[in-house]
Order: structure tokens, then C-alpha cells, then sequence
């Protein structure tokens, strides 16, 4: 999952469905949630549902999402504990992206460990065949992803013949019209020209590091 940074608020909305453009261009037209692509059905997403007092018309409490993801999402959480969000925490290391297709907590740590199964479970985002969640036919989630792993591989072997920064640019590129931030992230864990590049060409993507390079940690995270 993508740790994105969010930034100001763009506008004042009269209504939560006025965010969706603004979310898009300042974070991509992906979900915020399983990173599949999606240019016309987006969805504005509470973090904190309505339902549980989170706060309507408030842009801390936006995320762009699928349908899937806020349909499974819908309000089963009462507030942000106990789960990752990634305009909050450093999602991109908490969970592992497998060529099997399989999503999972990356550190086996306690609390993160909990709080990633829990973000997985909420969101579905273990649907995939032969699986113990089995996608539902509508949710197509994970055969997107799948072809993002098979993309994403193929440009790795272009990647190892021609290792140029136009190459890199040209792969970063590919990545951000197919979607899928942390298939690509792994895909390319060992090349951390095209991991620059990709962070680069997703809007917003959150990298900041500290004095010895070790991601931030932003207030209220837990990774
Ligand atoms: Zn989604």
C-alpha cells in the first residue's frame, strides 16, 4: 500500500463527492487502498465512517478508493486504531506483495503485525482464488494485480538488458498507466534507480527520510 502524503486541503466542500477530482490529482487515479487504477467510478472515502462520527466534509478524513474496497470497507471500523492508513503511516512497509498474489503483513512484529492483518481483513484485501476469501465474481481487484506482477516482471528482464536512467524513466512510466505501486516496488526491490523513479512519477508518494535514512514517522503513526 502506497504511503501517500495528502497535503492541505484544497478546497472547502459542501459536500464529500466535490473531493474526488482534487483527491485524484493530488494522490492518482488509483485506490488509495488495493492501488488498482480507476478512472471513472472512484469513490470519496471516510477513513473514520460517518456513522462512527467521522467527520463528513473533511479532507483529514478522505481517501480515494474503489468501489470494492469502500463497498468491504463500508463501516466496519469505528475509528483509525488498530489499522494502517497511508496518509498516516508508512503502509509500504508493513505489508508484503508475494508472486503468488498474496498480500500479508511484512514484519512479524506485534502490534504492526496486527494492525496490518486487521487493515487486510477490512479491506478484503486477501480476496484472490484458492484462497481462504474467495473474490467474489464482480471483484476484480486481484486479476488486475496479477497483470500488473506479470508487466511488471516482463519490464524487469527490459530493465536488466538496458539499465539507463531512459529505461527507468520509460519502466516508471509503464507503472504508473498499469497501477499497482508495491507490486512494482518488489518487483524491483533490488534496483533502487527504478524504485526512485516510480516514487517520482506516483503523485505524492510519502518518502521523507531522516538523518540516517530511515523513513519518517509521521504524528499517530504506527510504522
Ligand atoms: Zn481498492
Amino acid at each position: 500500500m502506497r504511503p501517500v502524503d495528502k497535503g492541505k486541503s484544497p478546497n472547502v466542500y459542501k459536500n464529500w463527492k466535490d473531493a474526488r477530482n482534487d483527491l485524484a490529482i493530488r494522490l492518482g487515479w488509483y485506490c488509495s487502498y488495493c492501488e488498482m487504477p480507476v478512472s471513472n467510478m472512484l469513490e470519496v472515502e471516510h477513513i473514520v465512517p460517518r456513522n462512527h462520527g467521522g467527520a463528513p466534509l473533511s479532507w483529514e478524513n478522505f481517501l480515494i478508493s474503489c468501489k470494492y474496497c469502500n463497498t468491504i470497507k463500508s463501516d466496519n471500523n469505528t475509528s483509525r486504531d488498530g489499522y494502517l492508513w497511508p496518509d498516516r503511516d508508512n503502509t509500504d512497509l508493513a505489508f508484503n506483495y508475494s508472486e503468488k498474489n498474496i498480500i500479508e503483513p511484512e514484519q512479524e512484529n506485534g502490534f504492526i503485525e496486527k494492525a496490518a492483518n486487521a487493515t487486510i481483513k477490512l479491506l478484503g484485501l486477501d480476496r484472490r482464488p484458492g484462497g481462504t476469501n474467495e473474490p467474489t465474481d464482480a471483484d476484480t481487484r486481484w486479476i488486475l494485480r496479477l497483470q500488473a506482477w506479470l508487466i511488471a516482471k516482463l519490464s524487469l528482464e527490459n530493465w536488466k538488458k538496458l539499465p539507463d536512467q531512459n529505461m527507468a524513466d520509460q519502466i516508471a512510466k509503464t507503472a504508473f498507466g498499469t497501477g499497482f505501486y508495491s507490486v512494482w516496488k518488489k518487483v524491483f526491490e533490488n534496483e533502487p534507480q527504478v524504485i526512485d523513479a516510480f516514487i517520482k512519477v506516483f503523485p505524492n508518494t510519502y518518502n521523507e527520510k531522516d538523518e540516517h535514512l530511515k523513513r519518517k514517522i509521521r504524528p499517530g503513526a504506527l510504522i
